[in-house]
């Protein structure tokens, strides 16, 4: 008995083969109906008998293309109204509000590397794609996902490309940015002197030559531009670093394979997995051995990653060098230039070679960052192969916009049941990054039709993306929730695993606005998704100068000793001669004062504190450094602790008369600085299991930038973990704030819904 049977499957469908496979799966049944792309997913209607549509079910899960992520499949059976001659692959047409997913960028597949040598048409062409592979995200100006709402549009189709596009048994059908040497985009190569050029054979020649020989080339990628430089040549890093002016923030390095990379970096199974998955984002690893210096001095770790674009392959073939510092083309802390003019005139007077090319790029990605602990992926920077990937809930978020924070901003959209989290933007401080977040923004609502009607924002009252939603809820006349920070830090956690239930949260971070006015940072929450009580927190200590002691470790070590100690506080000789004495005295005369002197519970600021007296880093010159080389620094297989409070486990008194003990001792700073961990880590395993025990509750949630530190993280679950305590440290959505606006999100959806 043949029915006709409405299939309707929603997730990520659009953009990634997903239409070409029905139509093969039909056709092999020899099934009969036809397959739709609508925007709200893709639908198919096949005549069949129930078996037959069993089997094709089951089908459309077991052979569906890697990068495609099925949600929902749900089927309706309706009478055969009039019996199909075959099956057919329907135009895309537009229906409703309820969009479906947008694919991310994917990284070239190994098919279409095979084509670059054996196509014709293809032989060596920089900008080939298929069906399952190829930029998506980064040239959509419109859905649903075709050619037309692409910066492709401008591309006329060569005969050939048409009939491979229109042809379903082949690997490009539907490939909206399909193209080849005749009608695709190129690249275009500009020298200082004047001399430019359209071959792609002299650019990656030229391109080569400059690497080897030490310079710096600015080339356009995928999201934006890229700098790039031999990794194994200081003076090119010295060249680059002066250029970006970027000093010391460690550079992300580009390897030509996995064998490569594994002989400069420790690489265990599921970091290979990660670092070579479509997405292909840069993975932190252990260093093995040294690349090259002021790469990552200071550190052990570096950001590792695999070519994912045709001429990335090219260029690692034509210059032979094993490791590419591949760096954002931008300058200071600006956006990575994705405008081919905005690029020109900024970078290159600086570099050697600019080489540019003619597709435009529609939404700005920059590479993504994830680290493996506790043996899952834990996402640091979320963009380029990510965005715009939904996070799913179980209730309804339509309508609701989500602000973020500043420093790591990105801000998240409701729609149906669903998160949509912006690529990562960065510090909105700075009027460029700014200007970068509201163009997102625009382009997020339009993309995918959403008119806000509810917002949240931080409660931090001098947040730009806070004064953005005072400004939206006045122009829109639609209501605003404010959402303190730590609370959104937890929710964020809570949205992910879909926790709805009360949970203790840790929730250590550099800064937070709290409720008392103070700068909280170091806290322990008992919360659900709609209260929370503060239950415990790092004791308070002055924050001399405000936002200026974030940049100034030192002027937290001074915080530190004069609130543990008074007037008896003995600064180490070397932190004396390295600061001056009148320098130090100004701070305790700031701090007795309180002058501009706001207390803080912040976690980041005691690393600062901590960095500073070892001597590790006085002054931070980006963002969270002073923490960072104090992790890189610690040594392993140390563990031994200071003494703890078991009264009050965050008491940090012993911590401060053991840290400055040791140094006095000169114990190594690489020692002191382990032992710092394992305090750190068990004075939070006290005070968990502590509130655990008071507060009945039997699940922790971990969040807050500081769960980046990987010593610290790994310390700590893993004591959890012996003690059957659950935890739960986000994944797929940053643990810094990054995660903010995802967190305001979901509190804002429960409050909605009332
Ligand atoms: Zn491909
Ligand atoms: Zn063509
Ligand atoms: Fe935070």
């Amino acid at each position: 008995m043949i029915s006709q049977y409405n299939i309707h499957i929603k997730g990520l469908v659009q953009g990634v083969g997903f239409r070409p496979f029905v139509y093969r799966l039909a056709t092999d049944m020899h099934l009969h109906g036809y397959v739709d792309n609508r925007n709200d997913g893709v639908f198919v209607m096949i005549q069949a008998t129930p078996s037959q549509k069993d089997d094709f079910v089951k089908g459309l899960t077991t052979h569906k293309p890697d990068v495609a992520e099925i949600e929902t499949v749900t089927v309706l059976e309706k009478p055969v109204s009039k019996p199909l001659p075959d099956f057919f692959i329907a135009p895309s047409r537009e229906v409703d509000n309820h969009i479906t997913r947008i694919s991310p960028d994917i990284a070239v597949c190994d098919e279409c590397l095979q084509d670059l040598i054996s196509q014709p048409h293809r032989i060596r062409y920089p900008f080939i794609n298929c069906t399952h592979c190829g930029p998506r995200f980064s040239i959509i100006n419109a859905l649903p996902y075709d050619r037309p709402g692409t910066t492709m549009s401008v591309f006329r189709m060569c005969p050939e490309c048409e009939a491979e596009y229109t042809d379903v048994r082949d690997r490009r059908f539907h490939a909206q940015p399909i193209a080849c040497n005749h009608c695709g985009p190129h690249y275009h190569l500009f020298m200082k002197n004047g001399y430019e050029t359209v071959d792609y054979e002299e650019i990656l020649s030229r391109m080569a030559a400059v690497l080897r020989q030490g310079g710096v080339v600015a080339l356009k990628g995928l999201g934006g531009f890229n700098l790039i430089c031999n990794a194994e040549n200081e003076k090119a890093i010295c060249r680059l670093r002066e250029i970006k002016k970027r000093y010391k923030k460690p550079f992300a390095v580009m390897f030509p394979d996995v064998p490569t990379l594994s002989h400069y970096l420790n690489i265990l199974p599921l970091e290979k997995e990660i670092v070579s998955s479509w997405r292909r984002p840069i993975v932190l690893l252990e260093e093995k051995q040294k690349i090259g210096t002021g790469i990552n001095d200071g550190y052990k770790t570096v950001g590792a990653m695999l070519p994912y674009l045709p001429v990335h392959y090219h260029l690692f073939a034509s210059s032979e060098l094993k490791a590419l510092v591949m760096t954002s083309g931008n300058r200071g802390d600006n956006p990575i230039l994705t405008d081919n003019d905005a690029a020109l005139s900024d970078l290159l007077r600086e570099v050697d070679l600019f080489v540019e090319h003619n597709r435009d790029i529609s939404n700005r990605v920059d590479d993504s960052i994830v680290q493996v602990v506790g043996e899952q992926p834990r996402i640091i920077r979320r963009s380029r192969g990510f965005t715009p990937e939904p996070l799913s809930l179980k209730f309804d978020t339509e309508g609701i916009l989500a602000l973020g924070a500043e420093r790591v901003s990105m801000f998240a959209l409701g729609k149906d049941k669903e998160i949509i989290l912006s690529q990562y933007i960065g510090d909105l401080k700075n009027r460029e990054t700014y200007l970068f977040y509201r163009e997102a923004l625009d382009k997020f609502c339009l993309l995918f039709r959403f008119t806000p009607r509810y917002l949240v924002c931080d409660a931090h009252p001098d947040y730009f993306s806070t004064q953005l939603a005072l400004q939206l809820a006045q122009r829109f006349q639609i209501p605003l929730l404010r959402v303190q920070h730590h609370h959104a830090h937890a929710a964020a956690v809570m949205a992910e695993y879909g926790l709805t239930e009360d949970v203790i949260a840790v929730c250590l971070d550099g800064t937070g606005y709290g409720d008392d006015g103070c700068i909280w940072g170091g806290e322990i929450f008992r919360c659900n998704q709609s209260e929370y009580r503060r239950i415990a927190h790092l004791p308070y200590v002055p924050l001399p100068g405000g936002d200026a002691a974030a940049k100034s470790p030192w002027r937290m070590a001074v915080s530190y000793l004069k609130s543990i100690y008074g007037s008896k506080a003995d600064y180490p000789e070397t932190f004396i001669e390295r600061l001056g004495e009148s320098h130090i005295r100004q701070i305790e005369m700031l701090i007795e004062k309180g002058v501009n002197t706001p207390l803080t519970s912040s976690t980041g600021r005691l690393f600062d504190a901590v960095a500073s007296l070892l001597g590790i880093c006085d002054e931070n010159t980006y963002q969270a450094e002073a923490a960072a080389l104090l992790e890189q620094i610690a040594e392993n297989g140390i563990s031994r602790c200071y003494p703890i409070n078991s009264d009050n486990p965050l008491d940090l008194r012993s911590l401060f008369d053991g840290i400055l003990k040791d140094y006095r001792l000169s114990v190594p700073v690489s020692e002191i600085a382990s032992v710092f961990h394992n305090t750190l880590s068990a004075m939070l395993l006290n005070i968990i299991i502590q509130k655990v025990k008071t507060e009945r509750l039997t699940t922790v949630v971990l969040s807050g930038g500081v769960f980046q530190n990987k010593r610290l993280t790994n310390l700590l679950i893993k004591q959890l973990a012996n003690r059957k305590i659950s935890y739960y440290l986000s994944s797929r959505i940053p643990c810094n704030d990054g995660a903010i606006a995802v967190g305001q999100l979901y509190i804002a959806a429960l409050k909605k819904r009332g």
